[in-house]
Formats: structure tokens, sequence, C-alpha cells
């Protein structure tokens, strides 16, 4: 099922940072049935941010840098480094969505006081239930990050959604599951047309050209395939949907400013075709 059009909204300017790059991820870990396992790729990691007049969105908060050392990730400038370089200050952010609570998307979420935690009641649900006695699924849970969220959620600063959720015209978060059981995607209106930032619903641009479900931590196939078929759909086209992990990303779209190269690009702006990038 797609998404509702929705009128012409104010739009936003969204910026996807990179913090941290991995420049050897094995396609083992990548596709169900990959043709070439061995070879290695790099994998960026995002973070995004989200502004109009009406307000300020941050969707994921990256990791912290030790860890990421830990797991032999190379982490560049920090997500709050760059959220402050374009004038947003991590403490006084009041929107913070949380695409899903997998270590890459999660740390750092102590840095945002004032915010309200938009997650999917599936995904803590999923996070602190029974599946995590699989290590299959818990390793890409971090129980201190999932802790933080529960410590929130009893001051009244975590809102749970079951499904669809319109903050305001022009940006609304829908639950596709698959990758994680709460898995959600970030749809918003730019003056380019309707995006929608995929998170893990898409590591990869090839994912969704070739229909391949993603093998890592993977909940259910079937709900992944069916994810494919949810971001496609409503994106004004193949060039509106952004994935998270596809250095790609950095290639297509228009760096901030000469100081954010290779951290900040300008998702609001067309990018260039896929077959040049
Ligand atoms: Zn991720």
């Amino acid at each position: 099922m797609g998404f509702p059009r929705m009128g012409n909204p104010e739009p936003f300017e969204v910026y996807a940072i990179r913090y941290a790059t991995d420049p050897n991820w094995p396609r083992w870990k990548s596709y169900v049935h990959d043709e070439a396992p061995e070879e290695r790729v790099r994998m960026d990691f995002f973070s995004w941010l989200a502004v109009n007049r009406a307000g300020t969105f941050v969707i994921d908060t990256g990791c912290a840098e030790g860890r990421l050392r830990g797991m032999h990730i190379e982490p560049l400038r920090g997500p709050l480094a760059t959220l402050d370089a374009l004038g947003v200050r991590a403490e006084s952010v009041e929107n913070l969505i949380l695409s899903h609570l997998h270590f890459d998307h999660t740390g750092n979420t102590d840095k945002f006081p004032s915010a309200t935690i938009h997650v999917q009641e599936k995904e803590l649900a999923f996070a602190t239930g029974p599946y995590m006695r699989f290590e299959y699924f818990s390793r890409a849970y971090f129980p201190e990050d999932i802790a933080h969220v529960l410590r929130q959620e009893k001051k009244g600063k975590v809102r749970q959604h079951n499904g669809r959720f319109e903050f305001a015209p022009g940006i609304s978060l829908h639950l596709v599951g698959g990758h994680t059981m709460g898995m959600q995607v970030i749809r918003i209106f730019t003056k380019r047309g309707w995006i929608t930032l995929a998170s893990d619903a898409l590591h990869y641009y090839r994912e969704v050209e070739l229909g391949r479900p993603w093998s890592s931590n993977a909940f259910s196939v079937a709900d992944m395939l069916d994810a494919h078929d949810t971001i496609r759909s409503p994106s004004d086209s193949a060039d509106h949907i952004i994935p998270a992990h596809d250095p790609l990303v950095l290639k297509r779209y228009p760096a901030v400013s000469a100081a954010l190269n290779g951290l900040a690009v300008r998702l609001h702006e067309p990018p260039m075709p896929l077959t040049d990038a």
C-alpha cells in the first residue's frame, strides 16, 4: 500500500549526514543469494536532518566513536558536530525520530535531552522481547541504547507509534517492518517533491532495483520485500528514495559546503543520475 497524497505543504530542506565509513564491508553479509559474496564494498553510515520554518527533525543519531572503532568502522566527524555546523544544537532539538533501534542509528540519543523520541511500538517491543535471545537479532542492538529509550519513556519523552503518523503536513512516519520488526521510513516534502528516507529498509540502491532482501539481522524477508513496494510506490521517482548506507548518496547529491564536503549533502536538491554516479 502506498502513501496518501497530501496537499502542498511547506517544503523541508533535508540533509544526509555521513558520520562513519567501512571500506571493507563483505558482501556475504549483504544480500540473500548474492552473486559475489567475497567482494568487499564501502558502506557509509548516515543520520538525517529535516528542517522547515515549522520544525526541526533529527532522524537517527549515529553511534559513539569508541564503539565504531571496536567494530572496525572508521568514525568521521560525529553527527552532533555536523548538526552544529548546520545550525542545529542537539540540546534544543524537540523531535528525534529513530527509524529503528540498531546500534548505528541509536547511539548519542542521550545527547538530545529535550527531544521526544519517536519510535514504533513494535520496535521497542522487539528490542526488549523474547527474540533477543537469538544472537542473530540481538547483536545489532546495544542494551545501553535501549535502556536510554526506556529511561526517557519513564520521563514521558518517548512517543511509541503504531503505524503511520503525520507530524505536520509534509512529514510523516510509516511502519514497514522487515529489516527489524518495527522498522519505519520517513516521508518528507521538499521543493523537488516527496522523498522517502528509507533508512535500513534499503541499505543500498540495488536492493530495491533488483528486489534483493538484505540478509544481516533480517527479521522478515517477506516484509522486507513488501517494504520495497511501499517505499517505491509513493515516492515521486526512484530519485526520491534515499538508502541508508550507500556511498552513492554522497556522490549523487551536492555537498552543503566546501567545509562539509564528504560529511553532509542536500537531499532536497536534484541528484546526479544513478547511471552516471
Ligand atoms: Zn543501519
